[in-house]
This record gives C-alpha cells, sequence and structure tokens, in this order.
C-alpha cells in the first residue's frame, strides 16, 4: 500500500491505495496553520501500513532533492506555510519515505500511467482552472529541473481584441495564467466560465491563448502528446478550436501525426491528483 497526499491551499486530501491506482480509504480536511494540518495528515496516517508516502502539494514547493529547499513551501501568500519544512515535520512521526512534488506533477504523472497518456512516453499535462500549471512525464518519469515548471507564465503574444487587458497574474502583463486561466474570464466578463454559453466569443479567445501554449509547449518539449485537465479544459467545445488554431499558428513547421489525438482532455477527473500519487509511488518505492 501507498499513502498519497493532495496537499492544496484550501484543503488536504489523504488517502491510501494499491500502485495500480486503486483508493482503499480517504480523508479530507481543512487547510489551516501547518501544524494542525499536518497533525491531521499524521493522525490518519499514523497505524496504516505504507511502504511509501508521495504528496502532491500546492506550490510554490520544493522539490529537487539536491536543494537545501527541497520539502519546503516556499513564497506563498498563505503566510503560515512560506518556508515551512513539510517533509521533517512530518518525518518526525511517519516512518516511511516520503516523497513531494507539484500537485499538477501527480496528476501529470496519473494522466500518463491510466488516463490520456497511456501507451506513449513524453506526456505534457497542464491544467487550466484557477490558474494554470504544468507537468512533464519525460521518458516515462517526471522531469523535475531546477525546480518544478511554470509554464502557465510563459509570455503570449495578445490577440488583438484583448490588446487592452492586463490578464490576472499579479507578475506578468500577458501571461499565459493571467490571459486564459479562469479568473480571466471573470475580469473580462463578469461571469464564471460555468455561467456561459458554449458558442460564447470567450471560448474562441481563450483556444487561440492555448493552441499558442501548446505550439510553444511542442516546440520545446517535443512531447508525444499534450493534455489539459481543469475546469476550463471540460469545456470540451474548446478542443476542436484548440487543435485548429495550433495548426495555423504551427504553419507545418512540425508535423503532428493525428492532432486528434495529440491535444486532448485529461480522463482522471477529480481524482487524478490522489490516483497520480499512487501510481507514482509504485514507480518510486
Ligand atoms: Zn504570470
Amino acid at each position: 500500500m501507498i499513502g498519497a497526499i493532495e496537499a492544496g491551499g484550501t484543503k488536504f486530501v489523504c488517502s491510501v491505495g494499491e500502485v495500480d491506482g486503486e483508493i482503499k480509504e480517504t480523508t479530507k480536511f481543512p487547510t489551516t496553520t501547518p501544524e494542525q494540518t499536518l497533525d491531521q495528515v499524521i493522525e490518519f496516517f499514523k497505524d496504516k501500513d505504507i511502504k511509501g508516502l508521495v504528496i502532491g502539494s500546492f506550490g510554490p514547493v520544493g522539490i529537487n532533492k539536491d536543494k537545501a529547499d527541497y520539502g519546503f513551501i516556499k513564497d506563498t501568500p498563505k503566510l503560515a506555510w512560506k518556508n515551512f519544512d513539510v517533509i521533517s515535520y512530518l518525518k518526525k512521526a511517519i516512518k516511511c519515505p516520503i516523497e513531494i512534488t507539484t500537485d499538477v506533477n501527480v496528476a501529470a504523472f496519473g494522466e500518463y500511467k491510466l488516463g490520456s497518456g497511456i501507451g506513449y512516453k513524453n506526456v505534457f499535462y497542464s491544467t487550466i482552472g484557477t490558474g494554470i500549471g504544468g507537468g512533464y512525464v519525460k521518458d516515462g518519469e517526471l522531469f523535475i529541473g531546477n525546480s518544478h515548471l511554470e509554464s502557465g507564465h510563459i509570455l503570449l503574444a495578445k490577440e488583438p481584441e484583448d490588446a487592452d487587458f492586463k490578464g490576472v497574474c499579479p507578475y506578468h502583463d500577458g501571461c499565459f495564467e493571467g490571459l486564459a486561466a479562469g479568473p480571466s474570464i471573470l475580469k473580462r466578463l463578469g461571469k464564471e466560465g460555468f455561467e456561459l454559453e458554449e458558442d460564447d466569443p470567450i471560448w474562441d479567445l481563450l483556444a487561440r491563448y492555448i493552441a499558442k501554449a501548446c505550439v510553444n509547449y511542442t516546440l520545446t518539449l517535443s512531447p508525444d502528446k499534450l493534455i489539459f485537465g481543469g475546469s476550463v479544459s471540460q469545456q470540451k467545445q474548446l478542443f476542436p478550436l484548440i487543435r485548429q488554431y495550433f495548426e495555423t499558428y504551427m504553419n507545418d513547421y512540425i508535423q503532428v501525426d493525428n492532432i486528434d489525438e495529440y491535444i486532448v482532455p485529461a480522463q482522471l477527473g477529480n481524482d487524478a491528483g490522489i490516483k497520480g500519487c499512487l501510481v507514482y509511488g509504485g514507480t518510486i518505492f
């Protein structure tokens, strides 16, 4: 059995399960202070017979084991968690190997093993929801660079009708997240994405930004597949538009074998993080 934690900014989900992704038992509680939250984690896992524990965490978080900040939550607006050493706190009470990576990375690994990435070696996964984050499974292993990817903050050329829109990212005027994450819809239209019709013009605009990001990810990572999860990606009418704009922008510079199988929605839904932790744990413990 493997232990799995989806450590989010608003809630923690703790599960035990099998390396094939089967979830046996789960508990959830709100994210409060680090000590209070992690003591609940310890309480859940203390009598569980697990051979390892994988944490998919909100970020930014140190995930490179060669660095001094491995296991630390870094510069977060949740001030009580800023610079908190999650791994060391848990290791005092949980006596098994503990591995931490991002929530997006475990979801990427879940899609690679159990979802839309089955059968492919190089799978790039991006979530488009409240924010935009990405994870890359390269040759069957999670890519961990100097730190985790921040592929939601790549800068994109603004569309003409969007020239005056500043985006919603406090750091960048014109990054992918600022232009295409869920809050950008609210800021432009005063409505949430789920309140809009399928043929609202905003979807065509977002599809152009997502297609530009797909071009950039394709050119820099050369993946076999681009998978999109998160609430915005649940708008299925986006995908034909994204594929069409991708081909226009790429302009045959690189040929993709089958565009309908190249840019696809995620399959695992709400369990992606926990299932991802379990199958990832199966490859590292
Ligand atoms: Zn940004």
